[in-house]
């Protein structure tokens, strides 16, 4: 249980519009999953949106199913598009938490523009050297039913997942030549953005080498400190006032 103390600063300080950076298999999906529920806010996972739209054979789907399978990424302009709407609904008031989004400069130019005026971005790069990160993903299973991430051993035999009792999979594009194109598309056009945050005040970096528990106490004490900042502050962005 949280301090009470820590809920009315939480409440006085306003929203946490919490965008997670870093490498495919950093654990930005188990720590957005554990922070948004902390605080009551949505995850918003791009991947998990396409992956939903490719389960259901919708346009969406069909279209980036190819680029998922082969370690690309899907267009600017139809994930900004995607984004911008999801942004739209009711549940984002409190505050949200983007797994995946922005991916490229281009994304995170039109993410500053979508949130002028909507409250400042919150930047947590969850830094994990390469080498680990091919070792990490071919350990990574996900729930075919809940979509939970979770790790297996080597030698392991366990296929069910612990929150639902669904079926472990091996995502699709968890394959090692998939795992190494992506691995490479993120250094080429996402790694860039921590250069184009990290002159902002409430931009962080974590080191994500460490257990979850402890990479999430990191990003609640990152956040905590950002927070205080900014209430003495603004966001960095221009344009974006919260
Ligand atoms: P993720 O679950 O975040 O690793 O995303 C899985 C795949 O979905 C990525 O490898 C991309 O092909 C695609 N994807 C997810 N988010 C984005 C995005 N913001 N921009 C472009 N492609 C994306």
């Amino acid at each position: 249980m949280r301090p009470v103390k820590q809920m009315t600063t939480e409440v006085t300080r306003g929203p946490i519009n919490l965008v997670l950076l870093g490498p495919p298999g950093a654990g930005k999906g188990t720590q957005a999953v554990e922070f948004a529920q902390r605080h009551g806010t949505p995850k918003i996972s791009t991947g998990d949106i396409l992956r939903e739209a490719v389960r259901s054979e919708t346009d969406l789907g069909r279209l980036a199913k190819v680029t998922m399978d082969a370690g690309g990424l899907v267009d600017d302009q139809l994930m900004i598009a995607i984004v911008r709407e999801r942004l739209t609904r009711g549940d984002v008031e409190r505050g949200f938490v983007l797994d995946g989004f922005p991916r490229t400069v281009a994304q995170a130019i039109a993410l500053d523009e979508i949130m002028t005026g909507q409250g400042c971005l919150t930047v947590v790069d969850i830094a994990v050297p390469d080498d680990a990160l091919v070792e990490r993903l071919a350990r990574r299973r996900v729930c075919g039913q809940c979509g939970n991430p979770t790790s297996v051993a080597a030698g392991e035999a366990r296929d069910r997942c612990e929150k639902c009792g669904g079926e472990l999979v091996l995502r699709s594009d968890d394959t090692e030549s998939t795992v190494r194109e992506r691995l490479r598309v993120y250094a080429e056009a996402t790694k860039p953005l921590v250069d184009f945050y990290s002159s902002r005040p409430t931009f962080r970096a974590v080191d994500g080498q460490q257990s979850p528990a402890a990479v999430g106490a990191a990003l609640a004490q990152a956040v905590e400190e950002m927070r205080a900042a900014r209430s003495a502050g603004d966001c960095g962005a221009e344009g974006t006032a919260g």
